[in-house]
């Protein structure tokens, strides 16, 4: 019953990912791409100020705004794991489609495993695994939808 439950948990995230965060939210992953958008505090960016600091650092485009940049490097100094922290989010943003075929493909590999040995009678753990596994990629998912969407402009009062 407990495995069931931990099996069908990530179905309450896909949920609420696909109607209320569509609902109530819009995406700006096409602004963050196109660099139009810092993607960490999800403003426009003054290209006045902030183009000239991106030919400073060498970007093609800029991807934070001046405040951005500044926060980051001033925690950086201060909190070392929040370096991590940005290149995951980072990542997670702009590689996303990478990201799932490390837990797709391990997902199906268990899965059949799962079934195979179900065949032959034998009972494992293995459901824990894909369960989790699943329940952290949709983790990540949501994680995602968090820092790519916005309040849709009429919510915002
Ligand atoms: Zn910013």
């Amino acid at each position: 019953m407990l495995l069931l439950i931990w099996c069908y948990l990530p179905i309450i995230l896909i949920a609420w990912n696909f109607f209320l965060i569509k609902k109530k939210r819009t995406s700006i992953l096409y602004e963050f791409e196109r660099g139009w958008f810092c993607h960490s505090c999800k403003e426009e960016f003054d290209l006045e100020i902030d183009k000239k600091v991106s030919s400073i650092f060498g970007e093609k485009r800029p991807s934070l705004c001046l405040s951005c940049s500044r926060t980051r490097k001033f925690f950086n100094l201060k909190y070392s794991f929040l370096k991590f922290r940005w290149i995951v989010q980072d990542y997670i943003i702009f590689n996303f489609k990478k990201i799932t075929y490390f837990f797709v493909i391990p997902v199906f590999v268990l899965i059949a495993l799962h079934t195979i040995l179900l065949l032959f009678g034998v009972k494992t753990l293995l459901p824990w695994f894909y369960g989790g596994i699943n329940l952290l990629f949709w983790g990540l998912f949501t994680w995602r939808n968090y820092y790519t969407t916005t309040k849709k402009p009429s919510d915002i009062i």
